[in-house]
C-alpha cells in the first residue's frame, strides 16, 4: 500500500496557515487538518467543565474522553468557516474563535499531557488519509516525515493587521493595539514553552508572506508539490 502523502505546514498567530492549507486541500483534493481547531475544542471543554486550567491532569483526562471531530464544512455550513468542528457531536466552529479561547488555548498547549493526547489523534488520522495539516509541532512532532514541510509567516505587524481587520469585518470593536499586543502574547508563550515550541526545523521552506497574496502562497506550495511528484516522491 502506498503511504499517504503529507504536508505539514507550522507557523504563528496569523501567518495564514489554515487560509492557504484549505485551499491548497481543495486544489489537491486532499484532508485539510487545523491542529489549532483541536487544542481550541479542548480548551472550550475545560472551559465548560469549569477546570482550573492550571490543572494539567484533570485537563487532560477529559480532553482524553472527548469525541473531537474535523469535517470538510457542508453546503449548509458555508459560512465563512475553513472548518467544522465538532465536540462529542456538537458543532462548536465558530465558538472556539473567541479572544478568550485563544488566550487559554495557549495556556493549555503548554502541557506535555494533553499534547500527547492530541497529537496521538492527529497523527491517526494522518495513517490512513493524503493531508495538510497545519499547527505549531506539525513539522517535527505530529508528522516528522512528511513528504513537504513548509514554515509560514510574517512581520508581526502585518500579521497583526491581518487579524485585526478579520476581526472588524466581523463586526469587532477592537483596537489594533489590543490585537497587536494579543498576538506577541501568544506567539511569547508559543514559541517559548518548554514542550513542543514553534520552531523551524532545517528542512522546511520557509515563506515569508508578508508581502504576498494568498494565492502565490498557494501556488507556490502547489509548485513545489508537483515537482516533488514529478521527481517520482
Ligand atoms: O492555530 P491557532 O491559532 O488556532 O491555534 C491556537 C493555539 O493552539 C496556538 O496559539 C497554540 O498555543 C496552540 N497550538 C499548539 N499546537 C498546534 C496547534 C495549535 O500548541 N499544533
Amino acid at each position: 500500500m502506498l503511504s499517504p502523502f503529507q504536508i505539514a505546514i507550522d507557523g504563528p498567530v496569523a501567518a495564514g496557515c489554515s487560509t492557504v492549507a484549505r485551499l491548497v486541500a481543495e486544489r489537491l483534493g486532499i484532508l485539510y487538518i487545523d491542529t489549532g481547531a483541536m487544542y481550541r475544542a479542548a480548551a472550550l471543554l475545560a472551559m465548560r467543565h469549569k477546570i482550573d486550567l492550571n490543572d494539567e491532569d484533570k485537563v487532560a483526562d477529559l480532553v482524553s474522553k472527548a469525541k473531537i471531530e474535523l469535517l470538510n464544512p457542508s453546503q449548509l455550513e458555508q459560512d465563512g468557516r475553513l472548518i467544522t468542528v465538532l465536540l462529542n457531536g456538537e458543532d462548536i466552529s465558530w465558538q472556539i474563535r473567541t479572544d478568550e479561547i485563544g488566550k487559554n488555548t495557549s495556556i493549555i498547549a503548554q502541557y506535555s499531557k494533553l499534547r500527547k493526547v492530541l497529537v496521538q489523534k492527529q497523527q491517526e488520522i494522518a495513517v490512513s488519509h493524503d493531508v495538510i495539516m497545519e499547527g505549531r509541532d506539525i513539522t517535527y512532532r505530529v508528522l516528522p516525515n512528511a513528504d513537504l514541510k513548509i514554515y509560514l509567516t510574517a512581520s508581526e505587524v502585518i500579521r497583526a493587521r491581518r487579524r485585526h481587520l478579520q476581526e472588524q469585518s466581523k463586526g469587532k470593536d477592537s483596537s489594533f493595539d489590543q490585537v497587536y499586543d494579543q498576538l506577541l502574547e501568544r506567539d511569547k508563550r508559543d514559541m517559548e514553552r518548554k514542550i513542543d515550541p514553534l520552531k523551524i526545523v532545517p528542512e522546511a521552506t520557509v515563506v515569508d508572506t508578508s508581502d504576498l497574496s494568498i494565492d502565490q502562497v498557494v501556488d507556490l506550495i502547489e509548485t513545489q508539490v508537483s515537482a516533488m511528484r514529478d521527481k517520482g516522491n
